[in-house]
């Protein structure tokens, strides 16, 4: 994935908005925003600038690239995949964004932050219907099944879920027993299931000029 240079904390100071990336921390009074909602820079006091309609359309893309933490290279291509199918496109491109490998292991409680996440996938602790799978932009299916590798059960990591992992709170789209660390994809995220903090009509009307 490209590297995004700004801090965690700057890139949701940027966008003036919580993007929940690091985790626990983004939940108490430690929260950079919290803190300081200003934009990052020597000039991040003075009072945000009125955008275009073109500013709001990429400042909304923005801010979804980088609460699921995605490249611009394949933020696009979910966007393109998405408009092909039929239906609302908005809604079809937060459920492609919703089925990647490292939102699903984020979502069924394995990490607090998706680029936790990323990484765990990234070394390859996970298989999708007993097939290890390492790729973090891997699109899963409804009927999918996806599990912890046995030998990573036995990693201090995994044994130190704990308490954290049955308390997890879990989409309904998502099946999860917690004694075998085996979840399945029971179906798409409905409507109520996909976030609701973009304005995604925006970010569709940016890509498709
Ligand atoms: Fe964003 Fe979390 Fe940092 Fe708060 S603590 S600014 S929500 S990354």
């Amino acid at each position: 994935m490209g590297t995004n240079i700004d801090n965690k904390c700057k890139q949701c100071r940027r966008v003036g908005e919580k993007l929940f990336l690091k985790g626990e921390r983004c939940l108490g009074p430690k929260c950079a925003l919290v803190k300081r909602n200003t934009i990052p820079g020597a000039h991040g006091n003075k009072p945000r600038r009125r955008l275009s309609d073109y500013g709001n359309q990429l400042a909304e893309k923005q801010k979804a690239k980088r609460y699921y933490g995605v490249s611009e290279k394949q933020f696009r291509l979910t966007y393109e995949k998405a408009s092909s199918k039929k239906g609302d496109a908005g809604k079809n491109f937060l459920r492609a964004l919703e089925f990647r490998l490292d939102n699903v292991i984020f979502r069924l409680g394995f990490a607090n932050s998706r680029s936790q996440a990323r990484q765990l996938v990234n070394h390859g602790h996970f298989t999708v219907n007993d097939v290890k799978t390492d790729i973090p932009s891997f699109s899963v299916k409804e009927g999918q099944v996806i599990a912890v590798r046995e030998k990573s059960k036995k990693s201090p990591y995994f044994r130190n879920l704990g308490e954290g992992l049955v308390q997890a709170e879990r989409p309904s789209w998502l099946h999860f027993d917690t004694s075998t660390m085996v979840a399945k994809v029971l179906h798409e995220p409905k409507d109520e299931d996909l976030p609701q903090g973009f304005n995604v009509q925006m970010i569709i009307e940016y890509y498709s000029k």
